[in-house]
């Protein structure tokens, strides 16, 4: 096990990305473990290196490489074909696999032994001690598939007795159980009287389906030693987990510490993502929620995400509340746990996708889960307090329960930012985080899907963040250039009719370019500029999603300025010798005129304004007439 270690730690240390790892790189890697040790020859050899496979390499295309590979040495070929059916090896080694995704959300199939759940999941606090619902209704009557508990607890209260039964018989679940392993404990008491080997072994005993190390949360109090010092114990504790052997049939959960300080979340993912774990998790975020830093938060799942295997899932720990829910699967946040239902419910809290209400704030119910359709809050209230919490908590579970539905229904529909952004006015602080995804938008963008199926809706509101315009920025500033001959940048407004082009107020410019003589049309480039891409060359306007969108009107302040520096900066980089502008009765449009200005001055090019909205028909179309010849017929 160790020399097959070994072999496939020199593999995945090579510079290269997996999937640019080519048969020299494995016939390296192999040639390199043989000479170290003879006993590489047995038999035992290709369950061995598959096993191994199936930790470093979670990649579908290089474990095909792989297997093409061995079909050329017929001393490993027969072996590795008897002991390993190469689909099996593949559903093994792909634990997840992505079926659709929108944002960094991906709605995926995680395979864990007690059967394949769907992604995004949240996953049910339950708590040993005191289950105010029981954990065979959360999947009965709410359907939930998967649920946690803490192994710590368990083991401490309960002992020897749920690895005799089983975890899932001795919750009575028979979904997918996830256990966590003390680390909130360690949170709130300091410390807990387990070893990390203890926990793991406990877990492996119990038949946990997902399961996890024994970290130290960083949380949000300590200063930054102490983040520091919590960040080295866990990846200490993650190598030694990694060094020994394990049950394989179980994902290990490898938790990334470093709370608000980044650079060692950076660190945490990083060295975390070398070592063979199948899920990771981010600690420590529930303080940074109490706090309602759900900017703080944006920056540490996107640190940890961006330092992380792409492929594997990314759960969020103790991610409570419906209200955030959009905005960390948007961050690429797979699952969740949360015990907020139950917490709720013992203090009388009614939870709603958009906020919380204290039960004797209510004069009405508004939800119509089985539960609040046939009572008033009156009537609630005046329950027994075991009856209440029961209530509460089953109607808590329905609002968290709907609110993964929509997501998963807004990822397939592409709809999840405006999802995200409708959820985010429920409260400032998410508005602030919504602001705060501008610093990421670099690596939002290069995850985002190119094409979706529905059009796109802009409601004001964070536009200018969004992957596709920025996209479109960056296409336009690395892959776009204007025609050769093009002398003359014609700037006209969108209208509302889309494409842009089509439109009635462009056709009477088009006229107009078409009664010059035709050697200067070609000279002639015309842009439309338009909320929120920016400049919209005409020759693009059709392609997605620049024609494929909805805007809500007028455009917001952050996308006028957006749209005036973006065309601005389009003139000051390009090579026209002058800029014609078109502006209307909308006063963004003199917004947009008065940067273009400017972009020009420091070129020192002419530009021309023409306001559709001050002057007459006729009269604009002469004096486009006659800016067009002045400008077309100097010499170039
Ligand atoms: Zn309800």
């Amino acid at each position: 096990m160790n020399t097959a270690s070994t072999l496939f730690q020199a593999l995945a240390a090579s510079p290269l990305a997996p999937s640019q790892l080519c048969r020299r790189d494995f016939r390296r890697a192999f040639d390199r473990g043989f000479t170290k040790d003879k006993r590489l020859r047995s038999k035992n050899l290709p369950t061995l290196v598959v096993e191994r496979v199936k930790d470093v390499v979670l990649n579908r295309q290089l474990l095909f490489r792989f297997a093409m590979y061995h079909r050329a040495f017929s001393w490993v070929n027969d072996a590795f074909y008897r002991s390993v059916q190469l689909e099996h090896c593949l559903g093994l080694c792909m634990s997840f696999e992505v079926k659709d995704k929108d944002v960094l959300a991906r709605i995926g199939r995680l395979r864990t032994k007690s059967g394949v759940v769907e992604t995004p999941l949240l996953f049910p606090v339950v708590n040993p001690n005191v289950q105010v619902v029981p954990a065979k209704r959360l999947k009965q009557d709410f359907g939930f598939q998967a649920v946690i508990t803490n192994a710590y607890i368990l083991k401490r209260r309960f002992n020897e007795l749920p690895t005799e039964k089983g975890v899932h018989r001795f919750l009575d679940f028979d979904g997918v159980v996830m256990t966590d392993s003390g680390a909130y404990q360690i949170l709130v008491y300091g410390d807990v009287e387990v070893s990390p080997e203890e926990i793991v072994s406990y877990q492996e005993r119990i038949g946990s389906d997902v399961a996890t190390i024994l970290d130290v949360p960083t949380g949000w109090k300590g200063g930054r030693t102490h983040a520091e010092e919590t960040v080295r114990v866990t990846l200490n504790r993650a190598e030694q987990f990694s060094k020994t052997p394990h049950r394989d049939d179980i994902l290990w959960v490898g938790p990334v510490q470093g709370g608000r300080y980044l650079d060692l979340v950076a660190e945490s993912a990083r060295q975390m993502g070398e070592l063979s774990f199948q899920v990771h998790a981010l600690g420590s975020p529930t303080e940074v929620m109490e706090n309602y830093r759900f900017d703080v938060l944006v920056d540490m799942i996107m640190t940890a995400k961006m330092n992380l295997p792409v492929e594997r899932p990314l759960h969020l720990f103790g991610a409570g509340h419906p209200v955030m829910f959009s905005l960390a699967v948007a961050l690429g946040c797979d699952t969740f746990d949360s015990a907020a239902y139950a917490l709720y419910a013992r203090e009388d809290r009614y939870m709603t996708d958009s906020g919380t209400w204290r039960l004797n704030e209510l004069d009405y119910f508004p939800c119509m889960c089985p539960r609040c359709s046939v009572a008033t809050p009156k009537e609630v209230q005046a329950l027994p307090k075991h009856d209440r919490e029961q209530f509460l908590a089953e109607h808590n579970l329905h609002v968290c329960s709907a609110e993964i539905k929509r997501i998963k229904q807004a990822i397939r529909d592409g709809r999840l930012w405006e999802h995200m952004t409708m959820r985010a006015h429920a409260h400032p602080s998410l508005l602030t985080a919504l602001h705060k995804l501008r610093d990421h938008r670099a690596f939002i963008e290069k995850f985002s899907p190119v094409a979706k199926r529905s059009g796109l809706f802009f409601q004001g509101l964070g536009d200018t963040v969004r992957p596709e315009v920025y996209r479109h920025a960056l296409r336009l500033r690395e892959r776009y250039r204007p025609p050769d001959a093009a002398r003359t940048l014609l700037l006209v407004p969108q209208s509302h009719v889309k494409p842009f082009h089509k439109s009635q107020e462009f056709s009477r410019i088009r006229k107009t370019v078409q009664q010059l003589p035709a050697e200067t049309h070609e000279r002639i480039h015309v842009c439309f500029y338009a909320a929120p891409f920016g400049v919209v060359p005409m020759e693009l306007d059709e392609v997605y999603p620049l024609s494929q969108h909805e805007t809500a009107w007028p455009p917001s302040e952050e996308t006028i300025c957006y749209v005036a520096s973006e065309v601005a900066d389009y003139i000051a980089r390009s090579n026209y010798d002058a800029v014609v502008i078109f502006t209307d009765a909308e006063p963004w449009t003199q917004r947009v005129e008065a940067a273009c200005r400017e972009a020009a001055a420091s070129r020192k090019i002419q530009l021309e304004t023409i306001n559709f909205h001050l002057t007459e028909t006729k009269e604009i179309l002469t004096r486009l007439q006659l800016i067009l010849q002045q400008k077309t017929s100097e010499p170039t």
